[in-house]
């Protein structure tokens, strides 16, 4: 009887968290750079490359927009589930976070990468664009976009006990399920 051998796919291998703090910046003078196309010594990077072409200077302290404003991790690591993850990015203030960090569910999930997700301190009414009266703003459990009570057609007069779906979300995942 022949075994064959297993083989372990080379899987993981580019998972494998690297970790780096805060590289200092390599140089000191940002004007030099405009002048000075950056060059190309810093390749050996302890990070996997990064889509968009930022240098990597750049990224020094300005972490907003990159950085998960909970756990403080990346789009490569979420510091919570130490998985990658991508990073949604909230239009008005533009911090990011990731979705398990906010306790994202997977509805929630796909709605909020097809509209200009805001986060809880950005967060306006859907119908009026209006960001008062805060304390009535109800939140979809599905897309995480916020309504106002009154601006609801029919208007609610108080929060609904338990899960709430909001139109859109009605005709993209149909009528909440009674549990
Ligand atoms: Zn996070
Ligand atoms: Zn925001
Ligand atoms: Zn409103
Ligand atoms: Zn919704």
């Amino acid at each position: 009887m022949y075994m064959q051998p297993q083989q372990y796919p080379p899987r993981g291998y580019e998972m494998h968290p690297h970790h780096n703090p805060h590289p200092p910046p390599p140089m000191p003078h940002p004007s030099m750079m405009q002048h000075h196309q950056y060059q190309q010594q810093q390749q050996v990077m302890t990070r996997p490359p990064i889509p968009e072409s930022i240098p990597p200077s750049s990224q020094s302290q300005e972490v907003s927009g990159n950085q998960c404003d909970f756990c403080l991790g990346d789009e490569y690591e979420n510091k919570k589930t130490h998985k990658s993850e991508e990073l949604i990015t909230c239009k008005d203030c533009s911090r990011s976070a990731h979705p398990t960090c906010l306790n994202f569910n997977p509805n929630m999930l796909l709605s909020v990468k097809k509209y200009n997700w805001q986060c809880m301190e950005c967060k306006t009414c859907s119908i009026c664009g209006n960001s008062e009266n805060d304390s009535q703003l109800l939140f979809c459990d599905d897309c995480d976009r916020g309504y106002h009570f009154y601006c609801l057609q029919p208007p609610l007069s108080k929060a609904p006990e338990g899960d709430w779906r909001c139109k859109l979300c009605v005709t993209q995942f149909g009528e909440l399920q009674e549990n």
